[in-house]
């Protein structure tokens, strides 16, 4: 039951950032921002008027102007100097993001050092925003190839990694020499907030960030309508990307979309099974299994198949759940109570079509979004878990007995972001990173994001990357320059 409002010191101040201005809520619509371990309303977020935006969007303008001209040697100062204030602030920020994310303290602080990592990752690219030039054709000539920042970007960044997604959108952003209006999600507002506030420390220039909030579809209609705007950067659901898709198009605008998955987990029968277990039950129930590249569908070879199961039941019930904040829980709540209903709807519907429960599905103790890590096996592809990204603490795990029918159940969907496979065999390895169709693939790891590596989709998972060299890329544009 949402009840009292905790003081702002125990949580934070809550406003927009426009031109680099503080803006309190004054007069505006506000929403309630829930603690998801506690259902208290911690803060109320000030949603953006329409004149808030049209002054971010005159900001934005300006600010690219401005923040083009400077040179990228300098650009990458400031963004370092946000990355060491985000570091020595890590304990403050960590608390933040776990308290109206959920997600356990010690995934929000690796968040936080990761969230660094990505600016410094940039600062350093951004120098490296070469050019090229061509061989000539006629004497007395200069053909060049030159990149350019895009223009002012609208970004849009859910709330599953509340400090990690706004630090990729705005990083690739000012590293290429773009302005940025970052709409975070409303439910995490005060960690997208802290990490702008490093960046203001830092020395941007005040009109080339503004961060606001309000009704999604509104804000993101409003700035995608503008001239002004000249590239969307979205993490979301597919439907949402496929709509905000529809809306660039009228602008002939960029577009990155990082929409989401349903990753398979393929288990072989030549790996050290306890080993494998250790790994994909820490990376199942990462933040409550809301994760874009989450393990969601393992098919595990069928001679170790009931050994897996037993192994990944026997873990999945010994994890302990609750608050965040709390350093002994290895899971924390779903983040709303929306994803708490969506839960409930899939696991329903597959025991209706005949899956096992060996483990969890049910809601733990309320107040809080709690849902117990849950296992089900033997399940059918007729089920709506088989075909939906689950985006919950749900693993699938289903057998399988030869290589080619493995590999057509795995790219059966039309997802494709993360794939993983376990093996002890190197033929099979490099086999499996060339016929899963993913934009990024696990063999024999679930570590597959770094800021030197892209990290995108194919199929409906989207397209662009966001960090490695296409993430700063995905921010300019290529000019030919012909001279005689
Ligand atoms: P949702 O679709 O309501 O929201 C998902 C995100 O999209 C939020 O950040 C929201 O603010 C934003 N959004 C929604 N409509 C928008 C619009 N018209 N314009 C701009 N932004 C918009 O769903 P939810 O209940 O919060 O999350 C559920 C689903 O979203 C999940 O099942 C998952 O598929 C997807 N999701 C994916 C990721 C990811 O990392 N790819 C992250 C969060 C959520």
């Amino acid at each position: 039951m949402a009840t009292q409002v905790a003081t702002t010191t125990a949580y934070a101040d809550l406003g927009l950032i426009i031109a680099g201005e503080w803006v309190e809520a004054g007069d505006r619509k506000t929403s309630p921002v829930i603690n998801p371990a506690t259902e208290e309303t911690i803060g109320q977020l000030p949603h953006a008027t329409t004149a808030d935006l049209d002054r971010a969007l005159a900001a934005a303008e300006r600010g690219f102007k401005q923040w083009r001209a400077v040179f990228p040697d300098q650009r990458g100062k400031i963004l370092k100097k946000a990355a060491e204030l985000m570091r020595a602030r890590q304990e403050e920020i960590a608390r933040i993001a776990t308290i109206e994310s959920g997600k356990r303290i010690g995934e929000t602080r690796i968040e936080t050092m990761m969230s660094a990592n990505i600016f410094e990752w940039y600062a350093e690219e951004g120098r490296r925003a070469y050019g090229r030039v061509l061989p000539q054709r006629a004497p007395g000539t200069r053909l060049a190839v030159i990149k350019e920042p895009v223009g002012p970007v609208a970004a849009f960044a859910p709330w599953n990694f509340p400090l990690g997604n706004p630090a990729r959108k705005i990083g690739a952003a000012l590293g290429a020499g773009c302005s940025c209006i970052l709409k975070p999600a409303e439910e995490t507002p005060a960690s997208a907030l802290a990490v702008a506030r490093c960046l203001m420390e830092a020395g941007l220039p005040k009109d080339v960030l503004s961060i606001v909030f309000g009704t999604p579809a509104e804000i993101s209609t409003h700035l995608l309508a503008s001239p002004i705007i000249r590239k969307i950067s979205f993490t979301g659901s597919i439907p949402v990307g496929k709509h905000l898709m529809k809306l660039a198009a009228e602008g002939m605008k960029r577009t990155t979309m990082e929409l989401g998955g349903h990753a398979p987990v393929l288990v072989f029968d030549d790996v050290n099974v306890e080993q494998v277990l250790d790994a994909s039950v820490g990376a199942k129930y990462r933040n409550a299994g809301q994760v874009c590249v989450s393990p969601t569908r393992f098919y595990v070879h069928e001679k170790i198949y009931n050994e897996f199961v037993e192994g990944f039941v026997a873990r999945a019930k010994a994890l302990p759940v609750g608050d965040g904040l709390d350093e002994k829980n290895q899971m924390g709540p779903l983040v709303h109570a929306r994803r708490l209903a969506a839960i409930e709807g899939l696991i329903q519907d597959a025991r209706q079509c005949g899956a096992h429960v060996k483990a969890g599905g049910t809601r733990l103790r309320s107040p809080g979004y709690f849902y117990a890590p849950t296992v089900l096996a033997d399940v059918p592809n007729k089920a709506r878990i088989m075909n939906e990204e689950p985006f919950g603490p749900v693993a699938v795990i289903n057998s399988f007995s030869d290589f080619d029918s493995v590999i057509e159940q795995a790219n059966r969907l039309p997802y494709g972001l993360a794939a993983f496979a376990f093996t002890g065999s190197a033929h099979r390895a490099k086999l499996l990173g060339e016929v899963l169709e993913a934009g990024m693939v696990g063999v024999n790891t679930f570590a597959i994001s770094v800021p030197e590596s892209p990290f995108g989709g194919v199929k409906e998972s989207g397209h662009g990357s966001e960090e490695g060299i296409e993430g700063l890329d995905a921010c300019l544009v290529t000019k030919f320059v012909s001279e005689a």
